[in-house]
């Protein structure tokens, strides 16, 4: 294992990749090529002496909240949305592994016959390992997401930051799609984010972070060799951190 210098000071980070970067190019699901593109960045990442925790989103397949918006019980839905992250994470690790990267899917919903419950001090072992651990199915309860899923697994496994790799590159003061004048901030404090609403993670994970004093680092993944980048301290990206 070659050693380069990551951030200062970062020894384990969570990355958490939102379902939509699996889909690539495609409209809805999982594209192969481009799993396996990001399974490389996380190999290198790795590769570099970090320990690595993943939390993968659902959104590519199944969003609770759709689901409630046509009719059906919203617990219900968000189960599915859980279900949808676990075969994210095993299209993941299926990518990982072909790299020759050990892997282990640990679910907050129990599913003995492909991956490992959520056991932290098992989680512990296999990162001194070097194995990449990757944490399904978010917290294991409705009403909440994968961005609360990782802000709890990066507090419990006491991960020095949480990347969040997706399709933007940072936190603007407006949707950059709709607003001209919107722009990107370089680093930002907890509370501005939840004040003023920013579209970053929902509340109640950046409040967990904020809590935990754990940084959160928003850039997009959709450019390749962003991730090293980013880890190297260069990058395009956003810090959402306390306020010296
Ligand atoms: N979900 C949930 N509880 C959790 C994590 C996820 O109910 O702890 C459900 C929820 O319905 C969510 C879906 O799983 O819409 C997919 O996760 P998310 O929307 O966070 O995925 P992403 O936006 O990151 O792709």
């Amino acid at each position: 294992m070659t050693h380069t210098p990551t951030l200062p000071g970062f020894r384990r980070i969570l990355l958490k990749l939102s379902g939509e970067v699996l889909m690539g190019n495609q409209a809805y699901g999982i594209d192969t090529d481009f799993v396996a593109s990001l399974a490389a960045e996380v190999k290198a990442a790795r590769d570099t002496g970090l320990e690595l925790c993943l939390v993968i989103g659902g959104g590519n397949i199944f969003r609770g909240i759709s689901g409630a918006a046509k009719g059906m019980d919203r617990a219900q839905a968000d189960y599915m949305g859980m279900l949808a992250t676990i075969m994210n994470a095993l299209a993941m690790q299926s990518a990982l592994e072909k790299l020759g990267v050990d892997t282990r899917v640990q679910s907050a919903i129990q599913m003995d016959a492909v991956c490992e419950p959520v056991i932290r001090r098992r989680a512990e072992r296999h990162l001194q390992k070097g194995r990449v651990v990757i944490f399904a199915a978010g917290v294991g309860a409705p009403y909440f997401t994968t961005d609360s899923g990782a802000a709890l697994r990066a507090a419990e496994m006491q991960c020095d930051a949480l990347l969040k790799g997706t399709s933007v590159d940072g936190v603007y003061s407006a949707d950059p799609k709709k607003d001209p004048n919107a722009r990107r901030f370089d680093t930002i404090d907890y509370d501005t984010v939840l004040a003023e609403n920013l579209q970053v993670m929902d509340a109640s994970a950046v409040a967990l972070c904020r809590d935990n004093s754990i940084p959160i680092v928003v850039f997009s993944i959709r450019e390749p060799g962003n991730l090293a980048k980013v880890l190297a301290g260069d990058g395009i990206r956003t810090i959402v951190k306390k306020e010296h």
